[in-house]
């Protein structure tokens, strides 16, 4: 199991912001007026650590991407950001958003088998409780997108699928069953845009609060490669791994002997080579030019 690398952060804010949390890329704090400043880091976490090695670029296009999401997706469901207007030193990887009452629950959307999603149907035949006809294959697209909650887990550990059932003890069942159609809802929104640009949303997850009106909000991080499968719809093979826009080529590295780190060990990363820097940054660029059609100022 891994253990964060303490993560201090590496700017500062004038006086009136508090520091509340870091969570494994995110700071979290309060604005003077008592809102939420959400500061994506260039932090990366692989095999649930931290990695000791920072991204350059990875806060920005994490925010910049998660804005234009949220904006695309105005129509379907309300979001938690207030406005982009953060002081200089965090200018461009920040935002001010509503502080909300988080659901304990990890809302995952799948339109297609991989990750645990596949490792889960190889040993049931089905994934979260939703079960799927025989046959499928790594990179399969599904019958129509499935809701696979997950449980957040305490730093440093997996998260857990559980099944709708699961998802209801953690919140009740009407909010469940909202939130349900809400991921849904959004995935499918979301992966026609993408769609549209040659871009596959495998899968993705989000996180929603409720604010003090009662309205359950899109909060976090949304659609970027860290909450999310994309792959290259002309890559698209199914039987095996897919070419892909996310972490894999970070994790590959890890696991790679080159790398002399054993993920069972307990022991915490190396830091990554300067060339897995490089290409692990453009691939971040990459996903944002290729879903947004621009570039990253
Ligand atoms: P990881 O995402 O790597 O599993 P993590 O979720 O703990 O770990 P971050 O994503 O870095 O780490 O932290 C962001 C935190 O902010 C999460 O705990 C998320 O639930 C919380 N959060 C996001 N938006 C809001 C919001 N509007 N109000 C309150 N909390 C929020
Ligand atoms: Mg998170």
């Amino acid at each position: 199991m891994g253990t964060p690398v303490t993560t201090e952060p590496d700017y500062a804010l004038p006086p009136g912001y508090t520091h509340i949390h870091s969570g494994k890329v995110r700071d979290l704090w309060t604005t003077p007026s008592g809102d939420l400043l959400v500061v994506a880091t260039d932090r990366i976490s692989a095999y649930d650590w931290v990695l000791p090695t920072l991204i350059p670029d990875k806060g920005r296009v994490l925010t910049a991407l998660s804005l234009w999401w949220f904006e695309r997706l105005a129509d379907v469901v309300t979001n938690h950001v207030i406005s982009t207007d953060v002081p200089e030193s965090v200018r461009g990887r920040a935002m001010v958003c509503t502080r909300l009452q988080m659901f304990p629950l990890e809302c995952v959307a799948r339109g297609y088998l991989d990750g645990s999603g596949w490792q889960e149907y190889q040993d049931s035949g089905a994934v979260c409780g939703n079960d799927l006809p025989p046959g499928l294959l790594q990179g399969s697209r599904l019958p129509e997108p499935i809701f696979t909650p997950a449980t957040k887990a305490a730093v440093g550990e997996h998260d857990i699928n559980i099944d709708f059932l699961g998802a209801v003890q953690a919140v009740g069942a009407a909010d469940a069953a909202a939130l349900r159609d809400l991921t849904l809802r959004v995935y499918s929104a979301a992966a026609d845009i993408a769609a549209q640009r040659g871009v596959l949303l495998a899968d993705t997850k989000f996180e929603f609060g409720r604010d003090g009106a009662g309205t359950i909000v899109l909060a976090d991080e949304v659609l970027t490669p860290d909450s999310s499968r994309y792959w290259p719809a002309d890559g698209w093979q199914p039987g095996g791994p897919q070419p892909s826009f996310d972490k894999q080529y970070v994790r590959d590295w890890l696991t790679s002997p080159s790398s002399g780190w054993d993920r069972h060990s307990g022991q915490e990363p190396p830091p990554l080579p300067e060339d897995v820097v490089t290409r692990t940054r453009e691939r971040y660029l990459d996903v944002f030019t290729r879903v947004t059609g621009r570039m990253l100022d």
